[in-house]
């Protein structure tokens, strides 16, 4: 069975499912978009699977639907990738879910970027709702903040491309956030992201460090998963010091294990390359 994987380049974690899907007895090969109009033109007869690893979301996007528009099955699917492309989507998609997440509000303006704030209470969170390594993830922590975010801003941005943004309640969390790997239906690792920066993305810094997965999380991740459908996630919770609650903050898609799998010892690449035979096989 042909496996497809669609890449940007090989990361790590590329290389790593590479290696592992043809440990699982299966005929893996890259995929770079230019590859894209042969598959599709159905030169080689139909794949049985592609995995999308693209680095843009744009790219993972095109790649996807047109695969599957040909007719070959995607992991994640492209309504996924184009979900977890979008906080504001992934927020809508919580609260019909009865998900636990960070009160958001949807902004598409200045001004109701400041009553969004104003209405939260300060500290707030306004991001951006495309993005990732927590880039333009900014807290506001009182109005002058707001007004140095915006006024710098608002002059240079006539046309408003910044919007979508989505503005949400701050979380004040234990000095640490979690991730958890999701494949399937199931949390294989979880892992603390600890950090000094409010922002505990691996990206800038923060450690890592491997937990249990509890009864709570296998919940929240069990309900996302019926959200969203099974796939291949990384999935952003954070604990509500108030509460002891924890809320789920983003879904990821295209998530980075390696890293975090040589410190943890879990075979993330392994498990996904079994949970991919799988799906050849049904
Ligand atoms: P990204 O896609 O860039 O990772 P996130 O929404 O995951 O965006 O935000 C990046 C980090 O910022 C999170 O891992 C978390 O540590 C922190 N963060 C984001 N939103 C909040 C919030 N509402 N309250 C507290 N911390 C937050
Ligand atoms: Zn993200
Ligand atoms: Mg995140």
């Amino acid at each position: 069975d042909e496996v497809l994987l669609s890449v940007t380049m090989l990361r790590p974690e590329e290389k790593l499912l590479l290696g592992a899907l043809r440990a699982e007895g299966l005929a893996a090969r890259p995929l770079l978009m230019e590859d894209v109009a042969a598959v599709v033109a159905g030169q080689d007869g139909p794949p049985a699977l592609a995995v999308i690893r693209n680095l843009s979301h744009r790219d993972a996007v095109n790649v996807s639907r047109r695969l599957e528009y040909a007719g070959v099955t995607t992991l994640n699917r492209s309504s996924v990738i184009e979900a977890c492309n979008d906080k504001g989507l992934q927020s809508l998609l919580f609260a019909r879910h009865g998900i636990p997440h960070p009160v958001t509000r949807h902004a598409f303006s200045y001004d109701q970027v400041r009553s969004a704030v104003s209405e939260l209470g300060m500290p707030a969170v306004v991001k951006p709702v495309s993005g990732s390594w927590g880039r333009g993830v900014t807290k506001m922590a009182n109005a002058e903040c707001v007004e140095a975010w915006a006024g710098g801003r608002e002059s240079a941005d006539a046309t408003g491309k910044l919007f979508p943004v989505v503005v949400q309640s701050y979380i004040d969390k234990p000095g640490h956030d979690l991730r958890v790997v999701v494949i399937g239906r199931t949390p294989v690792v979880a892992i603390q992201r600890v950090s000094d920066d409010w922002r505990t993305n691996t990206h800038l810094g923060a450690e890592v460090r491997r937990v249990e997965v509890t009864a709570e999380i296998d919940k929240l991740c069990g309900q996302v998963v019926d959200a969203l459908g099974p796939g291949f996630y990384g999935v952003d919770l954070v604990e509500d010091r108030s509460t002891g609650e924890l809320l789920v903050l983003e879904v990821n898609a295209n998530p980075e294990f390696a890293k975090s799998s040589e410190r943890h010892g879990v075979d993330v690449a392994g498990l996904y390359a079994t949970y991919v035979a799988e799906q050849v096989s049904v």
